[in-house]
């Protein structure tokens, strides 16, 4: 299949051209065609399958074929759960749109909404926004949905998570009721589906991966650690392997400053970004880490869903979420694009429910390793049997718990990779259930 076939417009093919993709994602096959048709749609897909192109391609194709682009007159809205995701998706917009003459803006919160207001007064085709922020300009008239066409709900899950929904709510109510609804959300769980219901006039279903797929492209590890050691752990692994590029998650925001502390009094470059933090630190911090001034970056859930780091090499979960699902979406930050990722948990004796709850939505065991000198006082308990079937097309699991893995037996690269070669620590791997002496 080629973007060619998908029936878009020279001035949008060129623009593909441009971004150098060669042929469209799964999502993109599957959505382009369907928001073309001109119907409503509900797309399963996450950060890291094209879905921003699966929506912003054939909205910008709509709106170059119906009518004029001027006078500017908001004619499709996306909104976004976070800042950052609301700017990517502009700039996308951006990229995607550039030999047209459409206008587009973000708005959102955390920044100053004057130079916002100005933006929107020059009159917007596209606007990407977060609800908050988007209200508030709504309240003071400095948006207009008269001429909307469009609306695109991005990451639907995340935003009923995050407690947008009373915003949702209040914004529905004032978009003209003809329009076309675009959905795109990493699961369609009960709550998303009963928001589908009161929006949606019969939408096409595209699915193309399964809200768990990502873990599968993705090596997976489990380091038991006591939890006061998890830092020196972390800097010993950041250090000892030369990775330069490393997302580490923390679950709190405090966590996350404390722990940047740690690494870069340690002198490895490191930031923090969460909430709390203004919206020009966290755009400092991502720029940072992408132009690989800053090695590690430490991101609450909130703050690191939807960030577009191509090809992360590995993320670290520092802590184990609360929300299983969240650890789907922590590692679908690494093992982008086809190729393979690696994801590291450090998971002291208090984590194991959450370890156990994460191998059950993830349908496979993960592999233990205790690293030499890290070795914690109390045993991470072997995975329990896991209870649902496997889904079709899900890959298989790794092997049962209580199987003796071989020593290096996965990946094979693991101990290379470390380099650990040159370093005078001996170390030693075991699988679930296989520690000997046991
Ligand atoms: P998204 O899931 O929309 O956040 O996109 C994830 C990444 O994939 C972004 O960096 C896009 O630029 C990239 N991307 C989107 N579509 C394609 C494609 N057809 N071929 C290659 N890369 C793509």
């Amino acid at each position: 299949m080629t973007f060619d076939e998908l029936g878009l417009s020279a001035p949008l093919l060129r623009a593909i051209e441009e971004k150098g993709y060669r042929e469209p994602s799964p999502i993109q096959v599957a959505a382009i065609p369907a928001v073309l048709s001109g119907r409503d749609l509900m797309a399963a897909a996450q950060t890291g399958t094209g879905k921003t192109a699966g929506f912003t391609l054939p909205i910008l194709q709509l709106l170059h074929q119906s009518g004029e682009p001027h006078p500017h007159r908001i004619r499709a809205l996306v909104l976004t759960p976070t800042r950052e995701l609301a700017a990517q998706v502009a700039e996308s917009v951006a990229t995607y749109g550039r030999h047209l003459p459409f206008k587009s803006t973000v708005v959102f919160g955390g920044v100053k909404i004057n130079p916002q207001i100005a933006a929107l007064r020059k009159g917007v085709d596209i606007l990407v926004a977060t609800p908050g922020r988007l209200l508030d300009l709504y309240q003071q008239g400095e948006v207009k949905f008269s001429d909307l066409e469009v609306l695109v709900l991005d990451e639907a899950d995340r935003m009923l998570d995050m407690g947008f929904i009373h915003d949702i709510r209040r914004i529905l109510k004032v978009l003209p009721p003809r329009r076309q609804n675009l959905m795109f959300s990493a699961t369609f769980a009960n709550e998303i589906r009963e928001l589908t219901k009161s929006i949606m006039h019969n939408p096409l279903e595209v699915s193309v991966a399964p809200a768990n797929a990502t873990a599968e492209r993705v090596e997976q590890w489990v380091y038991p650690v006591d939890k006061k050691l998890k830092s020196d752990l972390l800097l010993d692994l950041v250090v000892r392997n030369d990775w330069q590029q490393v997302l580490v998650f923390s679950r709190t925001k405090h966590g996350a400053n404390k722990l940047a502390h740690h690494l870069e009094k340690a002198g490895v470059n490191a930031s923090a970004i969460h909430g709390n933090k203004s919206q020009a630190a966290r755009t400092r911090a991502l720029a940072g880490f992408k132009s690989g001034k800053v090695r590690v970056l430490v991101a609450t859930d909130i703050a690191a869903r939807g960030l577009d780091i191509v090809q992360l090499p590995q993320v670290v979960n520092f802590d184990l979420p609360n929300v299983p699902e969240d650890y789907v979406h922590r590692i679908g930050r690494t093992g982008r694009a086809g190729s393979s990722g690696h994801a590291y948990s450090l998971v002291s004796a208090d984590e194991i429910k959450q370890l156990n709850a994460i191998e059950q939505v993830i349908q496979r065991h993960i592999t233990r390793e205790y690293v030499d000198g890290f070795e914690p006082d109390h045993d991470v308990p072997p995975s329990a049997p896991l209870r649902k079937p496997r889904a079709e097309g899900q890959a298989p699991t790794n092997r049962p718990a209580g199987a003796r893995e071989h020593h290096n037996a996965k990946p094979g690269s693991t101990q290379r990779r470390r380099g650990s070669e040159g370093h005078n620590r001996p170390r030693r791997n075991r699988s679930a259930g296989s520690r000997p002496g046991q």
